[in-house]
């Protein structure tokens, strides 16, 4: 399941991306840790280990890893956080979350992606919250979120998920409507909400309902 070779080929493309950008340690850790190569085909092996995206069914994509780097990075993640991911996708950016200890509630529109991501995160003994539901609702019932990760492009900051932020808290979220977005950091303090632009990286579009 997870060999000397995967490992040998997950610490490669980690000191990749330690090359490429300025990461939190504790994420570069927790990306050594997690086998991406069970996220993707078993016949595309050779695609897990690159640092590039790669579809994951229902015309969506696994992130990059040097995006799951500096997102994750940004969103400033301690052990016991409650953590709202929208797009579970391929369910690798909620391992490498609850990796590091979060409590993770991951929301995803596709059924065949919430039910395959659902499978592997148990069968490797993570153990998020995960919901087939539309993300720009939201978790009203369980806000408010230390951190709130959107892992699709949206077209501007969703307020509705805006407010389930709670006092302290960080958004990152990729904003934009064309082939790139702007990486969005937004920390709230009381009412007031700090915004800082972290620069160009490329999304599949956040949707609005389920399929
Ligand atoms: N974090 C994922 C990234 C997958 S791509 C991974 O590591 O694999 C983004 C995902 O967001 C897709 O699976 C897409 O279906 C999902 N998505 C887009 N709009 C959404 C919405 N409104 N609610 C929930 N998920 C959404």
């Amino acid at each position: 399941m997870d060999n000397i070779k995967h490992r040998g080929l997950r610490k490669r493309l980690v000191q990749q991306l330690a090359h490429k950008g300025n990461f939190d340690p504790k994420v570069m850790e927790a990306m050594l840790r997690v086998p991406r190569h069970l996220f993707i085909e078993p016949s595309f092996l050779r695609y897990a280990y690159q640092d590039m995206a790669f579809p994951i069914g229902c015309g969506q994509t696994i992130s990059q890893p040097f995006t799951v780097a500096a997102q994750t990075s940004l969103l400033e993640v301690a052990p016991r956080m409650k953590v709202l991911e929208i797009g579970t996708g391929s369910g690798y950016q909620s391992a490498v979350l609850c990796d590091m200890g979060a409590n993770l509630f991951s929301i995803e529109r596709h059924l065949p992606l919430h039910e395959q991501s659902k499978q592997l995160l148990e069968q490797l003994t993570y153990r998020p919250r995960l919901y087939y539901a539309d993300g720009y609702i939201g978790l009203p019932t369980i806000a408010p979120f230390d951190r709130i990760l959107i892992t699709a492009a949206a077209p501007e900051i969703p307020q509705q998920l805006l407010k389930q932020l709670g006092d302290g808290g960080i958004m990152v979220v990729p904003v934009g409507e064309g082939k790139d977005q702007e990486m969005i950091k937004i920390r709230r303090c009381g009412d007031q909400f700090q915004t800082e632009n972290h620069g160009a990286f490329s999304f599949v579009p956040m949707l609005k309902g389920r399929e």
